[in-house]
């Protein structure tokens, strides 16, 4: 059997030990500490859009903490974004509060702006104006913030963007995870760069950022003795896992390079396949970091799903994996609104996304050619 190849996998760039080492040295091994600080600049200074970073235990947590902060609240609602990976949408149920979920649209597979304005214009005339829209920059691509951001504003709710996806994509020259009220970003096993598990929340004030400080490390009040007004979380990043951070910081911008060669060396194989459209940015506006790459396949066009490409994959070894099924058709939050049509569900019938990883080798590349040249054929 060849050897696997993955969908995404961890690509250390070297610097990391070094970090790590050195908190082993200082015997900074603690929830705390010179590179929880460290890395917490280094976003900071790569975000460049004067935001406090504050680093945490996963991406998920980091959304936990947002509608804590958005003041979401048990029987509340929370606008979703449909199409995404279940812990966009988890928090809001850890809040006791409901996810009202909305459809994509087409060119970028993210919130449809149109399906948003009729979702707040329906549930505020029920007596119930969300409280909070999470946004999410599928697979990298940035959404229609513009068109979003006016309807959140028209409304007065905040926008939390979950670019756990996303770390160094821009729209309009303007880095993803800094447009919302909040931001959150995901460092876990398969992301861009990763610690091996994590995550931050981007504010845009020293206050957001020291309340989300504080409730992530059990919410201790200023006193000598253990005193609590509030309920907390074990939430902060550990100093070990913020070394390896740092030093993925370092290799950051070769990584969006390289996936984003990923994404041109799929364009390219396509390019003569009748049929399967290769997910790209739909303007000059949009700089996706290419986390993932991903197709549609048209079976009236090819005579081919996307489940036989999966399955043609895997007899080499190649994982490939659907796009994310969406929110409002799994089981566990089949109560909840929905307001769209059926953008998210097509996409999900017909999608795929394909090796990505920054550490592909040529090799890889030539069996994953060899393999969907054969399929389409
Ligand atoms: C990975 C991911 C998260 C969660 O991040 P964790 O660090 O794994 O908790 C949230 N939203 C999206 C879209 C993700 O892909």
């Amino acid at each position: 059997m060849n050897s696997k190849i993955w969908l995404s996998s961890p690509h250390m760039g070297g610097g990391e030990q070094k970090y790590v080492n050195e908190a082993f040295d200082a015997n900074w091994v603690a929830p705390l500490g010179p590179n929880v600080d460290g890395f917490e600049k280094d976003l900071e200074t790569f975000l460049n859009e004067d935001v406090k970073v504050a680093a945490l235990s996963a991406g998920t947590a980091a959304l936990h903490l947002a509608l804590i902060e958005c003041d979401v609240k048990h029987g509340d609602e929370v606008i979703c974004q449909s199409m995404t990976f279940s812990a966009s949408a988890n928090p809001i149920a850890y809040c006791g509060a409901t996810p009202v979920f909305i459809d994509s649209e087409k060119d970028t597979w993210n919130m449809c702006p149109v399906a948003l304005k009729e979702a707040i214009e329906d549930r505020a005339s029920k007596g119930k104006k969300p409280k909070a829209i999470i946004v999410v920059h599928l697979y990298g691509m940035p959404a229609k913030m513009t068109e979003i951001l006016e309807i959140a504003d028209k409304y007065d709710i905040p926008v939390i963007e979950d670019a756990a996806e996303a770390l160094g994509s821009t729209y309009n020259g303007k880095t993803c995870g800094t447009f919302g009220r909040f931001g959150i970003l995901s460092f876990n096993g398969n992301k861009i760069i990763t610690t091996s598990g994590g995550g931050a929340l981007v504010c845009h004030n020293q206050e957001d950022k020291d309340k989300a400080v504080f409730l992530s490390t059990q919410a201790r009040d200023n006193a000598p003795h253990y005193q609590h007004s509030h309920i907390g979380y074990n939430y902060r990043m550990s100093n070990i896992v913020a070394g390896i951070g740092r030093g993925q910081m370092e290799v950051l911008k070769d990584r969006v390079e390289a996936r984003r060669k990923m994404h041109d060396f799929y364009v390219e194989l396509f390019k003569n396949i009748d049929g399967v459209e290769v997910f790209s940015e739909p303007s000059e506006e949009y700089f996706s970091n290419h986390w993932l790459s991903a197709i549609v396949v048209d079976e009236k066009v090819t005579g081919k799903t996307r489940e036989g490409l999966r399955l043609a994959l895997l007899e080499d070894n190649i994982e490939s994996r659907p796009l994310w099924k969406p929110m409002h058709l799994q089981p566990v939050f089949a109560d909840a609104p929905y307001y769209g049509k059926k953008v998210a569900e097509e996409l999900f019938d017909n999608g795929l996304c394909l090796p990505s990883g920054s550490n592909l080798s040529d090799n890889d590349r030539e069996r994953i050619e060899k393999r969907i040249k054969d399929f389409f054929s």
